[in-house]
């Protein structure tokens, strides 16, 4: 396709979903069996889950850590890294993506709004513990638990759990995501089926006026939200797409 202009009062934000780190070797969430990597999401990625089997949850999550370290960032994460290279204060992203391939490839203003991969907090801090709210926060993690006995403990009794926004829970940064949509006047969406809330709903958010493109080798469910659906893989369509005034 030709390639996107963004001029020099012009604002591009980026939303990324498992997608992007598909040709890194991670597979997405909605492979065909509606599994993710073999299970079923209510068993693992939600509170109920960790209510239920705290070592399971953690069993999924240490894989995922395991799968992680070993993947490299690709051309797609590159590309964007390069694009906020140029762009400076006038790129944002905002990932789904709980990997750290993005900060690897070198981006620095971005949040991940569904959490870290390699970061854990107390099972009683964050948003929505009222009265037996825990003040440690999130912290660097890359260990592996296997069973419940493993599991570490916080100096208030909790258990450590994994810094993920599971299903159900609140996402995080949602303010700074806001406003920085409201500023955009490009929004490029990446590698998401369009199925999880809200991020399915950043393209509303956007103005009539701000140029809303999709990119990924199938249309995504709001697909009729967009400007311009770019259909291809995120690393081969993503580098030299944008041209910067
Ligand atoms: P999803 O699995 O629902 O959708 C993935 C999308 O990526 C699909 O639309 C697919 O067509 C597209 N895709 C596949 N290969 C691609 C490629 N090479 N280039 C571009 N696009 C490609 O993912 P989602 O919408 O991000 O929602 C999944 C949720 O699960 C997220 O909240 C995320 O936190 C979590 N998750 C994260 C990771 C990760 O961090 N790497 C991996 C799996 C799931
Ligand atoms: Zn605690």
């Amino acid at each position: 396709m030709e390639r996107i202009r963004i001029g020099p009062e012009q604002r591009l934000f980026v939303l990324t979903g498992a997608g992007v780190s598909a040709e890194s070797g991670l597979k997405t969430f909605r492979d065909q069996d509606g599994l993710w990597e073999g299970s079923r999401v209510e068993d693992v990625a939600t509170p109920e889950a960790w209510a239920r089997d705290a070592a399971r949850v953690w069993r999924f999550y240490s894989q995922r850590r395991r799968e992680a370290r070993k993947a490299e960032p690709n051309a797609a994460h590159r590309a964007l890294a390069d694009m906020e290279q140029a762009l400076g204060e006038r790129f944002f992203l905002c990932t789904q993506n709980v990997d750290d391939l993005h900060e690897r490839a070198g981006s620095r203003r971005l949040v991940h709004m569904h959490g870290e991969l390699f970061a854990s907090r107390c099972e009683f801090s964050g948003a929505g513990m009222g009265a037996f709210a825990c003040s440690r926060g999130p912290f660097q993690d890359d260990s592996l638990y296997e069973t419940e006995a493993a599991i570490a403990r916080c100096a208030c009794g909790g258990r450590i759990r994994p810094h993920i926004v599971w299903f159900g829970e609140m996402p995080l940064k949602m303010n700074r995501i806001e406003r920085e949509i409201a500023q955009s006047t490009t929004m490029l969406v990446v590698g998401t089926s369009g199925a999880v809330y809200p991020a399915a709903n950043f393209v509303h958010w956007a103005g009539a006026h701000v140029r809303r493109i999709y990119i990924g080798p199938e249309e995504p469910g709001n697909a009729d939200a967009f400007s311009e659906i770019v259909l291809g893989k995120a690393g081969e369509v993503l580098p030299g797409l944008v041209d910067v005034d």
